[in-house]
């Protein structure tokens, strides 16, 4: 866990007694530093997704709200992107549940490589994921979404024996253009995504200004 360095200038300056002493600090101080490792990586998990490694829904949703309260304070939009997979009950359907959750992992481990290290990706439901991309506007979140949109469509997912093809849905929104309260954001960038599906899937649409 550690290493803990008694030194003095002076030859056999340390007693068996002291020797007894340090063998006590460092007990405890084990003990104590055992325990900060162990709570850091409960927290960790706490917000982790335990298929994707993406973080959790609430984790999203809380720095959601902060997003909005730093974004009003230095006068900086951000944006949101909500991307859904298209027809993916197919792929459960016709490849089973596991090569689904394989495929799942798979589109997190590229939105990840996509994205930069200051945006959250987020699996927001079962095949849908968010992403907050701080200090970027509307246009820099669309051009981000497209390229998503592309890598998607491009990847071979699935095994060499069977190729699984799939293609994404996204809406983008922006704050403060698109809506001023997180959930109007959600709702705006969710209406701008289903206006994608019923538009007939893979795509990127922006959602509306506040009007
Ligand atoms: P659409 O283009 O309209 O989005 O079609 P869809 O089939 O993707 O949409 P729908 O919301 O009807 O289905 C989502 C499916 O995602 C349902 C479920 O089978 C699958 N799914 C959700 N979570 C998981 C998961 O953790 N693992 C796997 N393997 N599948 C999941
Ligand atoms: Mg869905
Ligand atoms: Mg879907």
């Amino acid at each position: 866990i550690g290493m803990l360095a008694v030194t003095n200038s002076f030859p056999n300056a340390f007693t068996n007694e002291d020797l007894r002493i340090f063998s006590i600090i460092s007990r405890h101080s084990s003990i104590a530093i055992n325990n900060t490792l162990l709570h850091k990586k409960i927290k960790e998990l706490s917000i982790t997704d335990g298929l994707t490694g993406l973080y959790v829904y609430r984790y999203f949703n809380d720095m959601l709200d902060k997003e909005i309260l730093r974004s009003a304070r230095y006068q900086q939009p951000f944006s949101l992107i909500m991307l859904d997979l298209d027809g993916f009950k197919e792929v459960n359907d016709s490849f089973g549940h596991l090569q689904g959750d394989t495929v799942l992992r798979e589109v997190a481990q590229i939105l990840k490589r996509v994205c930069r290290e200051v945006d959250i990706v987020a699996r927001y439901g079962g095949e849908e994921f968010t992403i907050i991309l701080p200090a970027t506007d509307m246009e820099g979140a669309y051009i981000l979404a497209d390229r998503i949109r592309m890598v998607i469509k491009n990847y071979a997912f699935g095994t060499k024996d069977n190729i699984i093809s799939l293609t994404a849905s996204m809406g983008v929104a922006s704050y403060p253009e698109s809506a001023s309260t997180k959930i109007d954001l959600i709702k705006q960038v969710d209406r701008a995504l289903y206006k994608v599906k019923a538009d007939g899937r893979n795509g990127v649409c922006r959602a509306l200004k506040e009007t």
